[in-house]
């Protein structure tokens, strides 16, 4: 049984090799989709790039993850639109939609579109999904109402909510792809390095995207965007085929999806043992990996050997919007994190929205992300 994530156990090519003299104009601290996404836009740009990595590329969640790559973000539509209002949701959601797509085109082999299934697990749930499905079909977005549910959902989930646009990863090539690319184009990458004070940066400008991994490097934003373990497990390779598109319900808590080869990833439960879940600590717990033990079985029908359980940390915040802006009151500090459990698409994005503005390029979106809030709230 190995404690290393499904996606991180694939083997990989080392990286080219790039050295550059003298400062850069940007570095990028985070190996992660959000950096790596981040330093490919900025070096195609022409500009200078270092990326810092404590560990491996895709060594943190990014290569730890469910694998859904979805629109939107981790509040429901209509959560949202109380929020920050319609006009400034749907700006929001057609902005993921179109960085899903471009996501799409960079990850070849790594994304599959399948759509995904949003469960609801009682009348309650469906009752807030029904609005969520209103919502969206009312701001002219696609999305399908499902009640007629197949084996194993019947019977189990009273109906549920289908996002057309949405897909499914292998996140850690996906962002392995996206490294090779950003070196290719310039990129000095170093792996193994962890940047303890932004002179260590050697750059104009620097960009902190480590999303729920405490990077020291924040100052009074340090640990605002909290560390949540998320814990994963994956399966032997099973003969049918129950679950083609990423599934999900209870509020986002429980999330599966099955490979090609027939194995089942699973993740979730977080609320089984939710103090315990607001750490950094990147370790499984017997709690946590009992409870996706049994909702594996329960759905499948009968024990299934497990033969990859892990775990990862990603960054909560109190209002679920990306965090990415400015970093204390910094100009020359950048950050991008804070995805709530929702990193694989907006990470992308959110990276390459820091490397526009860099650029000169300021999407008025950044407005909703403004850094401070955590601050001040
Ligand atoms: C178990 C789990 C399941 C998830 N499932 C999904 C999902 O299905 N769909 C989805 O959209 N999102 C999901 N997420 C969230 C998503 O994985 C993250 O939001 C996203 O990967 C964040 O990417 P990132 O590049 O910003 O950060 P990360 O991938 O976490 O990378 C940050 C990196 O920064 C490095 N670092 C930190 N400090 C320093 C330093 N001082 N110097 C150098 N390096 C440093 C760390 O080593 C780390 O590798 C999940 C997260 C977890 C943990």
């Amino acid at each position: 049984m190995s404690t290393v994530s499904l996606w991180l156990d694939e083997p990989t090519e080392p990286l080219p090799r790039v050295a550059f003299d003298g400062s850069a104009d940007v570095a990028v601290v985070g190996g992660g989709i959000t950096g790596c996404a981040c330093a490919l836009a900025l070096a195609e740009a022409g500009k200078r790039v270092r990326l810092f990595e404590a560990r491996e590329i895709a060594g943190g969640a990014s290569g730890r993850n469910g694998g859904f790559a979805l629109r939107g973000g981790a509040a429901a539509y209509p959560v949202l639109v109380e929020s920050i209002g319609a006009e400034a949701t749907a700006s929001i959601w057609r902005w993921t939609e179109r960085e899903l797509a471009a996501l799409a085109a960079l990850a070849g082999d790594a994304f599959r579109h399948t759509g995904s299934l949003r469960l609801a697990a009682d009348d309650e749930e469906r009752d807030e999904l029904r609005e969520e499905y209103d919502a969206l079909v009312d701001a002219g977005f696609a999305a399908e109402w499902r009640e007629d549910l197949s084996h194993p959902l019947a019977g189990r989930y009273p109906a549920a909510l289908f996002h057309p646009p949405d897909g499914v990863l292998q996140p850690a090539r996906l962002v392995r792809r996206i490294a090779r690319r950003a070196a290719e184009a310039g990129v000095e990458i170093h792996e193994h390095t962890r940047i303890s004070s932004l002179e260590d940066a050697r750059a104009e400008v620097v960009v902190i995207a480590t999303d729920g991994y405490p990077s020291g490097l924040l100052g009074e934003l340090e640990g605002l965007v909290v560390p949540t373990r998320g814990q994963v497990i994956a399966t032997e390779p099973i003969e049918e085929m129950l679950f083609e598109l990423p599934h999900y319900g209870r509020h986002g808590f429980d999330y599966w999806h099955q490979r090609p080869d027939g194995r089942i990833v699973a993740g979730g439960f977080r609320d089984v043992s939710i103090d315990t879940e607001f750490t950094a600590e990147e370790l499984t717990t017997p709690v946590v990996q009992d409870a996706l033990d049994r909702f594996v079985e329960e759905h499948v029908g009968r024990p299934v050997r497990v033969d990859y359980r892990w775990a990862g940390i990603f960054g909560m915040v109190f209002d679920f919007l990306p965090v990415v802006g400015h970093a204390a009151g910094d100009d020359r500090l950048w950050m991008a994190g804070g995805y709530s459990g929702h990193g694989n698409v907006l990470g992308f994005a959110s990276g390459r929205l820091v490397a526009r503005a860099i650029l000169g390029d300021r999407n008025p979106l950044l407005d909703h992300f403004e850094p401070s809030r955590l601050v001040t709230y």
